[in-house]
């Protein structure tokens, strides 16, 4: 047991997080910026036992997380693990499926929700806000600092 408290890693002692954290962890698919670092819980700081155990960039871990889910994570819940291992999945294929298609090709946000949905076989209502909020956080996130031109149609 270490009882050490260090800089967040994830924040790097600000206590929430910005666009450049997101880039440096890698998140842009997974997180928008924040007032509030769910790593330190905007504490600033985290024991060191915890950096230890989770990576700054354990995706999972937001502000958003319900507290029962984020119990049963801590309890390294099977069902939970297996939950988050779909849902990155998910989120990689979504977010790069996007920037293939729609970022660099040039394709509609119509168009890939339509072939999406085909590629996936579900309908096109079950996956329209999810591919909207993705559009929406590769905007900020990748777009906006990279000056890509983007395609609006
Ligand atoms: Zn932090």
């Amino acid at each position: 047991m270490n009882n050490k408290i260090i800089d967040c890693p994830r924040c790097l002692g600000k206590g929430f997080v910005n666009k450049e954290d997101i880039k440096r962890l890698r998140r842009e698919f997974f997180w928008i910026e924040g007032p509030h670092c769910a790593f330190c819980d905007g504490k600033k700081h985290v024991k060191y036992d915890f950096a230890n155990r989770f990576n700054a960039d354990d995706w999972y871990i937001t502000s958003d997380l319900d507290k029962g889910k984020f119990q049963r994570y801590l309890n390294e819940d099977e069902e939970i693990l297996n939950e988050i291992r779909h849902t990155e999945q998910y989120v990689y294929y979504f977010g790069n499926y996007i920037m293939e298609h729609h970022v660099s090709r040039g394709l509609s946000i119509e168009k890939v929700i339509a072939s999406l949905a085909r590629e996936l076989q579900i309908e096109i209502a079950d996956i329209r806000e999810d591919v909207c909020g993705m559009i929406e956080q590769i905007k900020t996130n990748i777009i906006d600092e990279s000056g890509v031109n983007f395609n609006k149609s």
